[in-house]
């Protein structure tokens, strides 16, 4: 069975063709540094890897792009609210560029004990501001932007299928209903560029357009990813809240501005982790983290394979019950799979199984069922299993203490054991950090460390 995949242009799932033969364009939206990633941001970066292993999985080379947005996204996603970064800078005191590079290393931590492959390219948003610029222009100069005292906004009436993705155009402004426009044209106009206000005292503006002024969130994505993957790609991916205002105007500029349609093929959305049937939100930091989960004992896989048995467009309540049940599952599956050996003789037909799961629209719980099946009929070699966890990500060979690490890399892990006895974090950070750049990774449990190799 061919990879086939759930689109959200044309609300179904086709069997997916890449531009070109070998090698798939990805872009995933990447954090907003401002705070630690949530849990239920995690679920979206799972699914992503999860898509980038099944293309692999598949044959496919892949050039995973990902944007890291520290500047230019405001609380209300659209274009009101504070500054996300300005407001994580006075939450702690520290300067928004401080907190873009902490949170930045925090994420590339939290995407680490997950086991998710990093991007081919990390893309931050304030190392392209000139490209954005150029976008802007260009829209300005075809007539699809205006400036006003506050920006530089884009015309939506200037384009025909705006909302395409979420059928804006069948849903009608509620009759009666008070919109604010501010200096807008009209209702679903946004900012491509802000200007800094007299009043304000902004830590992150550049000079262009005459005036000091920073980019809105959307142009980030577009720019980016038009100067990594080009002005036609294959997949575009990340949270379902992104759909009816981020991609909706991420959509509209890249066409407006380079004339083609589509930019991108595919779009896919990941579905909602939510937590006592209410949304978390970093803004007001209330939420969960993973560093929560490890200080509670949890193995950050167990998380993971937690995330794996649901599919990715369904939405997930999540309880620290239904991850106590998921932690005892992948243990008993390691369990087993510590028992399995090499074998001539297995069932080729699991392997059928398997692959017609992951390649219909990436269904890992179908794919879990597979495997638990194939175990507990003995229908399943280490090698298979190996070959399944590539896609799964859920380190099931490697229970830790057959990992033999060596003897530099033991000593490390001693210093660091050390370290947390003495209570000196800055060390023990420091510790698994080198532990890392060495190809291992480093787990706080109840237990005491865990390591894994990368
Ligand atoms: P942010 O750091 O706020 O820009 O969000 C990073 C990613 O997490 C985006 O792709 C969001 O769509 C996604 N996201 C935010 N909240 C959740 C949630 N509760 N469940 C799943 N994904 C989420
Ligand atoms: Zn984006």
């Amino acid at each position: 069975m061919t990879l086939s995949l759930y689109n959200s242009l044309t609300k179904q799932k086709e069997e997916f063709t890449p531009i070109h033969d070998h090698e798939v364009s990805l872009y995933a939206c990447g954090p907003t540094v401002y705070h630690y990633a949530h849990i239920g941001n995690l679920r979206t970066y799972v699914f992503e890897d999860i898509l980038r292993r099944a293309l692999r999985f598949n044959g496919y080379k892949v050039k995973h792009v990902m944007n890291i947005t520290d500047v230019g996204h405001l609380t209300d996603d659209a274009d009101d609210g504070e500054d996300k970064m300005e407001k994580g800078s006075q939450r702690e005191g520290k300067t928004a560029w401080e907190i873009a590079e902490f949170y930045t290393d925090a994420f590339k931590h939290d995407i680490a004990l997950l086991d998710i492959l990093e991007p081919s390219i990390w893309a931050k948003a304030t190392d392209h501001i000139d490209e954005q610029i150029v976008l802007v222009q260009t829209l300005l100069d075809k007539g699809f932007a205006y400036q006003t005292n506050e920006g530089i906004y884009f015309d939506t009436t200037k384009v025909k299928d705006y909302g395409k993705l979420v059928d804006l155009h069948k849903q009608e402004l509620q009759a009666g209903a008070r919109v604010d426009l501010g200096e807008k044209k009209n209702p679903h106009d946004f900012a491509l560029w802000k200007f800094t206000k007299e009043e304000e005292s902004r830590q992150m503006e550049w000079d262009a357009f005459f005036k000091k002024g920073f980019p809105g969130w959307h142009v980030e994505c577009s720019a980016m990813s038009m100067k990594y993957l080009g002005d036609h790609f294959d997949i575009h991916c990340g949270g379902i809240d992104h759909k009816p205002v981020h991609h909706t105007n991420e959509i509209a500029q890249t066409e407006a501005a380079t004339g083609k349609k589509p930019w991108v093929n595919v779009w896919m959305h990941g579905e909602w982790l939510i937590v006592d049937e209410g949304k978390m939100s970093k803004s007001t930091g209330d939420f969960i983290t993973l560093q929560t989960l490890v200080e509670k004992g949890y193995d950050p896989l167990a998380y993971r394979y937690y995330l794996l048995q649901a599919h990715y467009r369904k939405q997930i309540n999540f309880s620290f019950e239904a991850l106590d049940a998921a932690a005892q599952g992948l243990k008993k599956l390691r369990q087993h799979v510590n028992k399995l050996t090499p074998s001539t003789n297995v069932d080729p037909h699991i392997r059928e199984l398997f692959n017609n799961a992951i390649n219909d629209d990436l269904n890992t719980p179908e794919a879990l069922a597979i495997l638990w099946t194939a175990i507990k009929e003995g229908s399943i070699d280490l090698n298979m299993l190996v070959e399944f966890d590539k896609v799964l990500g859920l380190h099931l060979h490697q229970p830790e203490k057959d990992i033999g690490i060596s003897e530099d890399i033991q000593t490390l892990v001693d210093a660091r054991a050390q370290a947390r006895t003495d209570k000196n974090w800055a060390d023990s950070d420091k510790l698994r950090d080198e532990i890392f750049a060495k190809g291992y990774i480093v787990e706080d449990t109840a237990d005491g460390q865990k390591v894994f190799a990368k």
